[in-house]
């Protein structure tokens, strides 16, 4: 058993963040922290995201807090690009991330310590920055007969580019930017249909901080509820890009409604209409990847786990980085520094923030 001050799980931006911070705050790797990852390199869900996924198709990857990616080939797949900065960044602020460490279970300490069980040992740790984010939880909701379908079905977290769908009839699932981008790279070798529950938004305006600052907003405030949180891009409707505009015109992105069922040979509606497909791609997104965290007990009855800021209410010990509102690049870097500042005042024995508007009401 190894005792540390904080445990870190997860080496993505959110974890890499907190660990500049803590560094900061005077911590070091060994007594003062330890970042555990179960990956096997660097770049957190970076380093799993397609190859055609350029670093000129991301949205915007931010810069870790202290030192810029720099000038990066927009033709190079991001998965390269990022896990070489988070290397680098690693190096320079010895973060000396313990990998390819599995965190299975957080638990009760006694003494008010946390036990942090893994596959290579248990950490007890007097605070928790949990920074796991949501690839490995692909979500795939469930539509009647799925389980019957002869082609092949597989979530985006499976692709590795359209070359081995040509020839093929792909439906896409999904009202999010990967279904998007997944229908422009497929469309090119094969024939696509595209399907969401909601019809899609486009936005011709660019994403400019008010906007995304709102969309935050929106997130936060479910998290705040104890509701799972959606994902930030969920509420952001999909950038009508130069690529987004000439695929519309296309004809790539005019979309169907959700299907009602699946059948072996393709899916089905309920007014009767049926459509033979060979693939199934489900760009449905990812949950929160926090199983580890259950004997905790933190989730509320609406299913969420209740936060302020980063601060679980249930466990002031606990802290969420790049969870809900924080789950872009330059959320999780302002969630690492918020979360350590609120750390450090535990560990220094201050109340915890959220004992203290209870306290002054009942006293005043
Ligand atoms: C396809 C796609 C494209 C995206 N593009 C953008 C973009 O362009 N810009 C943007 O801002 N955001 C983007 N996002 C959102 C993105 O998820 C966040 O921006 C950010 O990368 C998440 O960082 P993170 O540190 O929270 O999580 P991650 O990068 O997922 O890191 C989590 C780490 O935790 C580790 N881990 C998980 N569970 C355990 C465990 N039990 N034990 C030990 N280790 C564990 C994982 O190995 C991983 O290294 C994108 C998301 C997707 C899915």
């Amino acid at each position: 058993m190894r005792e540390v001050e904080v445990a870190v799980v997860g080496a993505g931006q959110a974890g890499l963040s907190a660990g500049y911070f803590l560094r900061r705050a005077g911590l070091g790797p060994g007594a003062g922290f330890a970042v555990l990852d179960h990956s096997p390199g660097p770049g957190g869900a970076w380093q799993y995201r397609w190859p055609s996924l350029t670093y000129g198709k991301a949205h915007r990857v931010h810069d870790l807090p202290g030192m810029p990616l720099g000038e990066a080939d927009p033709g190079r797949p991001s998965a390269e690009v990022v896990a070489g900065y988070f290397a680098r960044y690693e190096r320079a602020f010895d973060l000396r991330v313990h990998r390819p460490v599995d965190v299975t279970a957080v638990r009760e300490g006694g003494g008010g310590r946390l036990l942090v069980e893994t596959d290579a040992g248990t950490w007890a740790a007097r605070a928790l920055l949990n920074a796991t984010g949501t690839w490995d939880r692909p979500f795939v909701p469930y539509y009647p007969g799925q389980e019957t379908f002869l082609g092949r079905q597989l979530h985006t977290a499976g692709y590795r580019g359209a070359a081995e769908f040509a020839g093929r009839h792909v439906v896409v699932v999904g009202g999010g930017t990967s279904a998007v981008q997944l229908l422009i790279e497929l469309a090119e070798v094969a024939r696509t249909t595209w399907v969401t529950r909601r019809p899609p938004v486009f936005r011709d305006m660019a994403f400019d901080e008010d906007w995304g600052r709102a969309a935050v907003a929106r997130v936060e405030q479910r998290v705040r509820r104890g509701l799972p949180p959606q994902s930030v891009v969920s509420v952001t409707g999909l950038a009508a890009t130069e690529a987004v505009r000439q695929a519309r015109a296309r004809g790539v992105l005019d979309r169907r409604p959700m299907f009602d069922r699946i059948t072996p040979q393709g899916v089905a509606w309920d007014d009767g209409r049926t459509l033979e497909a060979d693939v199934i791609v489900w760009a449905t997104g990812f949950r929160a990847a926090l199983d580890h965290l259950a004997p905790l007990r933190l989730r509320e009855p609406g299913g969420g786990i209740r936060v302020e800021g980063t601060r679980v209410v249930k466990d002031p010990r606990v802290h969420l980085v790049g969870y809900g509102p924080s789950a872009s690049t330059i959320g999780a870097n302002r969630a690492g520094r918020a979360a350590v500042r609120e750390i450090r005042a535990l560990l220094a024995g201050a109340p915890s923030p959220g004992a203290q508007p209870r306290e002054a009401s009942l006293a005043g």
